[in-house]
């Protein structure tokens, strides 16, 4: 099978099939597509690469949902609403069986989000995956880094820490052993991402900033403070502790709530007065959102351990030292 049989066969769809936003679609040198009057294109690329961010053993539609999960999860952390995306796919040969599988989970998430794939490249060579996506915000509303403010509620969404558990049962490192079932569980989480697009839409208006969670909580929540020039306090205590992970010793909880990494979370911040609409619309989506700390004025982070709402004449949460660090590629 040539390139082009390839690209037709697995990545083109017939008439009728899957979304359709680009004025020129898949097939011409460009697609083309075309912003709607007051809105602003939200771009962003990851690329997935066999043995860094993926086990060469996966399945390969759970790797299709995956690669498209990642890239949607940074729409989501923006407000933008899915509009399409290009694929670069990189491949040591043409296996039918391997193509089909990841087609089908790749287009299953894209359809599931309206998101449509309006070209690509294809070429040979050690197993990559390259995704760039692209969303639609209505100007001025896009959730930013930057726009976190002292006396802000820090939130965050879903269970964060599973991946993790996962990565290190898969590397064999993860002492005591997890059951069948909460092995399953986890991997899920690591293999089958759902990005937070929804929600990404609903915080329009109500978040000052948000970050999607792909390196770790504490890390990527760094890089929220630094762009807002604030700090915060994290009270270890609040975390959403995921059954599964509830069930390992406590400085595991910690290390995989913390520093874990590919969880794909919202971590955003908002004013206190919108505690009870964003835990209205956790319940409506079915989602837990958790508060879990505040923005300060003092730069940095301050993890504490007590409660988070403490009463006047209760004891008041006590620092605790910070010994995670966010993953890093080039960091050895
Ligand atoms: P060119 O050489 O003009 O850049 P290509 O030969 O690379 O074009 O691709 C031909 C068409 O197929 C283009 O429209 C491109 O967007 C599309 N395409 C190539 N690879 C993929 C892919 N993996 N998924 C979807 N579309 C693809
Ligand atoms: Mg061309």
């Amino acid at each position: 099978m040539g390139e082009f049989d390839l690209i037709e066969r697995f990545f083109w769809r017939p008439a009728g099939q899957g979304p359709r936003r680009a004025v020129v679609g898949n097939g011409d040198d460009c697609a083309i597509i075309a912003p709607a009057p007051g809105m602003h294109l939200a771009v962003s690329t990851d690329t997935l690469v066999e043995g860094r961010h993926f086990l060469s053993t996966v399945d390969p539609a759970r790797l299709g949902h995956k690669a498209l999960a990642v890239n949607l999860s940074d729409l989501a952390a923006c407000g933008a609403k899915p509009l399409a995306f290009t694929l670069a796919l990189t491949l040591p040969r043409v296996d039918e069986a391997w193509l089909a599988g990841f087609a089908q989970g790749l287009l299953a998430l894209a359809d599931a989000h309206d998101c449509e794939l309006i070209g690509g490249d294809t070429t040979a060579g050690p197993l990559a995956i390259g995704i760039t996506v692209m969303g639609e915000v209505p100007a001025g509303q896009t959730l930013l880094r930057s726009g976190a403010r002292a006396g802000n509620d820090l939130w965050i969404s879903g269970w964060p820490g599973l991946a993790r558990l996962a990565l290190e049962a898969f590397r064999g490192t993860l002492q005591p052993a997890l059951t069948s079932d909460d092995f399953d569980t986890a991997r899920r989480a690591m293999e089958c991402p759902e990005p937070r697009v929804a929600l990404g839409l609903a915080l329009r208006g109500l978040a000052s900033a948000a970050i999607d969670v792909s390196d770790g909580l504490l890390g990527d929540l760094g890089h929220l403070l630094r762009r807002s020039q604030v700090g915060a306090t994290v009270v270890l205590d609040a975390l959403p502790v995921h059954p599964v992970l509830a069930a390992r010793p406590v400085s595991q909880q910690h290390d995989c709530l913390l520093a874990g990494g590919d969880d794909y979370e919202l971590v955003f911040t908002a004013p206190p007065e919108h505690r009870a609409r964003l835990l209205a619309l956790g319940d409506s989506l079915g989602l837990p959102l958790t508060r879990l700390g505040a923005i300060t004025a003092t730069p940095g982070l301050q993890l504490l351990q007590g409660e988070l709402d403490v009463w006047p004449d209760d004891a008041p949460p006590q620092p605790v030292s910070n010994r995670w660090t966010s993953f890093d590629h080039f960091k050895s």
